[in-house]
């Protein structure tokens, strides 16, 4: 799986070192030593649209060979404007204008300070506070970290952040108290109106939450009660609700943004990794008019980024977008993913330590237990989130792995195939998944 740990000038988290990329191609990566991999994460579910998309290709060719960079502030460009009305085009309800981000961090700190700056403008000027969830991720930047919570990623730089409200991620599936999944919803939905009360409802500006879990709880969905609830806890109060869409938006789920499947818009929606789906760094915060108004009347939006609505980025992201539509990948996803989960809950009844099988459209997810009865996690020294991934690598199928308990135990398993993905992907997968499951197994007893 590795290739040693070969000296070199480049670093990211680690030493560890990955095989050279080749090539790639649809749902398949191809190393430089020939080997072929499925790419069953999508990388970190951003290569929405598969690899090497000719028509995404040659948009991009095509913006090349006119204009690679406009400085927004000096020139407007078309790829930037064509974009923008088409997202608004796509995304549900008032959610018409946008603002260009290059990735995912820089798209959720934009919604939280756009958040801010509203409030500012209507003269609410006492609430700063952004509640979040217990597990979450919401981006590196310390701006996005404060709002985040994993431990392995958040306890190192504590001291530097101030430090947001949390309310626990609704993860009903661990609880044992016999609830059904809509009290469940309600339950979990109520302590963020508790924690409002406590922190002081005028010193709250939103609250942020990934409407399908991503990295940290591993495609968590909420029973619909929580959507509701939250949307009407959060207009009780006057605060705004900030999806971070990074993970689920662009189809993801099946639909545009994960939002259209509960009866509860957000006020301020964060998009990235499927947007540029891997051909170029690209996000974006959308939000309606009653948002952006008054922040414009009161003087502008103190903040952007140098890069936000380059040309070549939006070129690409016009294609990316275009495609989906065309293709009707959305569609695709709806009817794959219900394959794809029936078939990773088929592995749950062969597989005694698959403890839950999870999520919507292709963003799946399953996590491991010693127990199902009780839910509790297997042991963290043998780093099952960790093998399971290795195993099923030398087997070429790429998964993507995460602590589930916040970040020290517990593993879980995200599946999310390219949206272009079809019936022989999803036995492909299943296959190298269920060999990789008996290698595991046989390593556990
Ligand atoms: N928000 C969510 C839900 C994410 O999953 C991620 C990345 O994994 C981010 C934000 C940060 O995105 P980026 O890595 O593009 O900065």
């Amino acid at each position: 799986m590795t290739a040693g740990l070969v000296p070199s000038h480049l670093f990211y988290q680690s030493r560890l070192r990955r095989p050279t990329i080749a090539r790639a191609e649809g749902v398949y990566i191809w190393d430089v030593e020939g080997r072929r991999y499925l790419d069953g994460s999508s990388g970190a579910m951003v290569s929405n649209i598969g690899h090497s998309n000719p028509r995404v290709l040659e948009a991009m060719r095509e913006q090349m060979n006119r204009a690679t960079f406009g400085y927004r502030l000096h020139f407007e460009n078309e790829p930037a404007e064509q974009l923008a009305s088409v997202i608004a085009d796509l995304c549900p309800g008032d959610l018409d204008r946008v603002f260009f981000v290059s990735g995912g961090s820089e798209a959720t700190e934009t919604a939280i300070k756009l958040a801010r700056s509203h409030k500012l403008a209507v003269g609410e000027t006492t609430r700063w506070k952004v509640i979040s969830r217990a597990p979450s991720y919401h981006g590196c930047t310390l701006g996005a970290l404060a709002v985040s919570s994993y431990d392995p990623l958040t306890e190192p730089f504590a001291p530097m952040m101030r430090e947001m409200p949390k309310v626990p991620a609704p993860r009903c599936y661990l609880d044992r108290d016999g609830l059904d999944p809509e009290q469940a919803g309600l339950r979990y939905a109520e302590m963020l109106r508790d924690r409002i009360l406590a922190e002081g409802p005028e010193s709250v500006l939103a609250f942020m939450m990934e409407p399908v879990g991503g990295a940290t709880t591993g495609a968590l969905v909420a029973p619909d009660s929580y959507y509701r609830r939250t949307r009407e806890i959060c207009d009780e109060f006057g605060i705004l609700l900030i999806y971070d869409e990074v993970m689920t938006g662009v189809g993801r789920t099946g639909r545009f943004l994960a939002a259209e499947h509960w009866d509860a818009m957000p006020d301020i929606v964060a998009l990235a990794k499927g947007f540029g789906a891997g051909y170029a760094p690209l996000g974006a915060v959308v939000a309606p008019q009653r948002i952006i108004e008054p922040v414009l009347d009161a003087g502008g939006f103190a903040h952007g980024f140098t890069y936000a609505g380059n040309p070549l980025a939006c070129a690409a992201g016009l294609a990316v977008t275009r495609e989906i539509v065309a293709h009707d990948l959305m569609g695709n996803t709806a009817r794959i993913g219900d394959l794809l989960k029936a078939g990773m809950e088929g592995l749950m009844a062969r597989f005694p330590f698959i403890g839950d099988v999870r999520g919507k459209g292709l963003l799946l997810a399953f996590e491991l237990v010693a127990d199902r009865q009780t839910m509790a996690p297997l042991p963290a020294h043998l780093d099952a989130y960790v093998r399971l991934v290795d195993i099923a690598y030398e087997r070429g199928l790429i998964i993507y792995s995460r602590r589930t308990r916040g970040g020290r135990e517990g593993d879980h398993f995200m599946v999310c195939p390219p949206m272009i993905s079809d019936e022989n992907h999803v036995d492909e997968i299943l296959g190298k998944l269920t060999e990789s499951l008996q290698v595991l197994e046989a390593q556990l007893n």
